[in-house]
C-alpha cells in the first residue's frame, strides 16, 4: 500500500527529464521529499566531486522548490544504519533509480528485502544507462569481454526497444520536511579552496547540460571523429561530468543524436557505448574494481617511487604533453581522453607505477569520476583489462605530442614555461640547447626518465609475467 509521503532517494540523478523514480513519486503523492545521503568517508578520496556535488545540490534545490518539493541532505557513512532507522516507520513510499556499481546493486537487494518485510511500498527504476547490463549478453548467457561484439548487440537491443517515455515531474500540493539532522550543501565543499577555478569552466545544472549537448550537436558533432583526438581543439562534447551526475540521461543524448545519420555521429554514440560496456564489465567481473581483470598482472613487478609519482601528479615529469595533461586536470577537474591515455601509459609503463595508484589519483581529481569508466580506463591503459591495449604497445610521449598537439597550443596553455620554445623542440625541450629561451632543469625539469631506456625496462618487466 502506498504511504502518504513520497520519498525520492537522490543519487546521481540531478534532472527532471527522464527521471523515472522522481516522476513516479510526484505522480503518486501530493507531498514528496527528496533526500541525499552524503557519505563523508567515500568523498575523502573524491575531493573534486565534492564541488560538483555541492553545486548540483544547490541548483537542484532551486528547481525542486519551484515544484514544492524539499531537498534534505543527511550525512551518514552507513546506508544500512540510515535505512534501518528509517524502517522503524512506514508512513511513506520510497523510490529511487539504480546506480550501476556492484555495492549499490547489492544494497538494493538488501533494502528491497527489508522494505518488503516492513510492508513499505517502494519502486526501483532503471538508472542512467541505455540498457540494463543484465540484458546485453552473449548467446550462451555469459557477459561480453570484448567491446565490438558487445556494442553490436547492445546498440541493436536498445534501438529495437520502445524508448522509455519522457517523464514529467509534477508540482506537489504541499512542501514538507521529513528528516531531522540535515546538513547544507556548503558543508560538502572541500576545506581547501583548490576548486576555486572550476566555476570558470563548469556550471552543474540540467539546463546547462542540455545547452552543452545542443551546442555540441550544432557546432562540433560532424567533425567529432576527426577532431576528438586533438586536445588543443574543442572537439569532444565535454558532457562527462554531467552524465556522471545525471544532469543528463544517456537516452536523451541518444535520442538527440540518433536522429542524424552520419558516421561521425555514430562514432560519438560508440563512445557512449564504451561507457555501457564498462558498466557491464564491472558488474559482471567485480573483482576488477580493486585488482587486475587479467590475473597474470598480479605478478607484474610494479615499482614504488614516491619521487616519480609526485612529479607525475604535479605535472613536472619533463615530458610536456604529460605535464600539460596533469595540469589541465588539477586546474579544471577534467582531462582530454587522448591525454588521459598518454599520462596513464606514462605512469604504468615509463614509471612502472601500479595503475591502481593512477586510478586513485584520478578518482580524487576528476569531476567526471565514475567507477566503471575509471577502473576500465586504467586497466585498458595498463593492459590488464578485458579488452585492453596490449602492454607492449608503449606510447612515446614525444611522438604523441608531435602528432596530437602539432601546433603546441595545448602544451603552451598548460605549461607556460615553454611558451617561447619553438615548435620543433616543444615536445623535447631538452634538445633546444638555448638558455636564453629556456633554462632546462631550472625553469622546466629535465625528463625524469629517458624514454628509450624506460621502454626497454617496461618490456623486460612485461616479459616476467
Ligand atoms: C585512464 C582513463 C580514465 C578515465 N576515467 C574516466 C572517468 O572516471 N569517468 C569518465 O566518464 N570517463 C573516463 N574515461 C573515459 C574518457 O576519457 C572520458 O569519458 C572522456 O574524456 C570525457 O570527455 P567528453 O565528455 O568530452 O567525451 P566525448 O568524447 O564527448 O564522449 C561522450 C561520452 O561518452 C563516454 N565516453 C567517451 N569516451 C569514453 C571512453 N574511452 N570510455 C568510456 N566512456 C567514454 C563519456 O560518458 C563521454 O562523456 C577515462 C579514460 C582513461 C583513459
Amino acid at each position: 500500500m502506498k504511504g502518504k509521503i513520497g520519498l525520492f532517494w537522490l543519487k546521481d540523478d540531478f534532472r527532471f527529464t527522464r527521471n523515472l523514480a522522481l516522476s513516479e513519486a510526484t505522480k503518486n503523492h501530493s507531498s514528496v521529499v527528496v533526500f541525499y545521503l552524503y557519505k563523508k568517508k567515500k568523498f575523502k578520496n573524491q575531493e573534486a566531486q565534492k564541488w560538483w556535488l555541492s553545486e548540483s545540490l544547490k541548483n537542484f534545490r532551486i528547481k525542486l522548490n519551484k515544484h514544492n518539493i524539499s531537498l534534505q541532505i543527511i550525512s551518514t557513512d552507513s546506508y544500512k544504519f540510515f535505512f534501518d532507522k528509517l524502517l522503524s516507520k512506514n508512513n511513506y513510499s520510497i523510490y529511487w533509480n539504480k546506480t550501476y556499481e556492484p555495492d549499490y546493486i547489492k544494497f538494493d537487494q538488501y533494502l528491497s528485502k527489508k522494505l518488503n518485510e516492513k510492508k513499505v511500498h517502494f519502486k526501483i527504476f532503471k538508472g542512467n544507462v541505455l540498457n540494463e547490463y543484465t540484458e546485453v549478453k552473449k548467446g550462451d548467457g555469459s557477459s561480453f569481454k570484448v567491446f565490438t561484439p558487445f556494442w553490436r548487440v547492445a546498440e541493436k537491443f536498445y534501438s529495437e526497444k520502445i524508448p522509455s517515455k519522457e517523464t514529467k515531474v509534477i508540482k506537489c500540493k504541499k512542501k514538507i520536511n521529513f528528516f531531522k539532522d540535515t546538513i547544507t550543501e556548503n558543508k560538502i565543499l572541500p576545506k581547501k579552496n583548490w576548486y576555486g577555478k572550476f566555476s570558470n569552466f563548469w556550471y552543474p545544472s540540467e539546463e546547462n547540460a542540455l545547452k552543452e549537448l545542443r551546442s555540441f550537436i550544432k557546432n562540433r558533432i560532424f567533425d567529432y571523429s576527426d577532431s576528438r583526438n586533438f586536445p588543443n581543439i574543442l572537439g569532444t562534447s565535454k558532457l562527462s561530468p554531467y552524465i556522471k551526475h545525471g544532469q543528463i540521461h544517456v537516452e536523451t543524448i541518444w535520442e538527440e543524436c540518433n536522429k542524424i545519420k552520419n558516421s561521425s555521429v555514430s562514432k560519438f554514440l560508440t563512445e557512449i557505448g564504451w561507457r555501457e560496456f564498462n558498466h557491464s564489465l564491472i558488474n559482471s567481473f567485480p573483482h576488477m574494481i580493486k585488482s587486475n581483470y587479467s590475473k597474470k598482472f598480479d605478478k607484474f613487478p610494479w615499482e614504488k617511487n614516491d619521487k616519480f609519482f609526485k612529479a607525475w601528479k604535479k605535472g613536472l615529469t619533463g615530458y610536456p604533453i604529460v605535464d600539460a595533461g596533469m595540469r589541465e586536470l588539477s586546474s579544471t577537474g577534467w582531462m582530454h581522453n587522448r591525454v588521459r591515455m598518454i599520462v596513464g601509459s606514462f605512469l604504468v609503463k615509463h614509471l612502472l607505477i601500479n595503475w591502481t595508484e593512477g586510478e586513485k589519483y584520478f578518482r580524487n581529481c576528476l569531476l567526471d569520476y565514475n567507477q566503471a569508466n575509471n577502473v576500465s580506463g586504467w586497466q585498458w591503459v595498463a593492459g590488464s583489462g578485458a579488452d585492453a591495449a596490449p602492454y607492449f604497445r608503449i606510447f612515446n610521449p614525444i611522438l604523441q605530442g608531435e602528432k596530437f598537439d602539432k601546433s603546441g597550443q595545448y602544451v603552451k596553455k598548460w605549461v607556460p614555461e615553454l611558451k617561447n620554445v619553438p615548435n620543433k623542440f616543444l615536445h623535447k625541450p631538452w634538445d633546444l640547447n638555448d638558455e636564453k629561451i629556456l633554462k632546462i632543469g631550472k625553469v622546466y625539469p629535465m625528463p625524469i626518465v629517458v624514454h628509450e631506456k624506460a621502454r626497454v625496462k617496461a618490456l623486460q618487466a612485461f616479459k616476467k609475467i
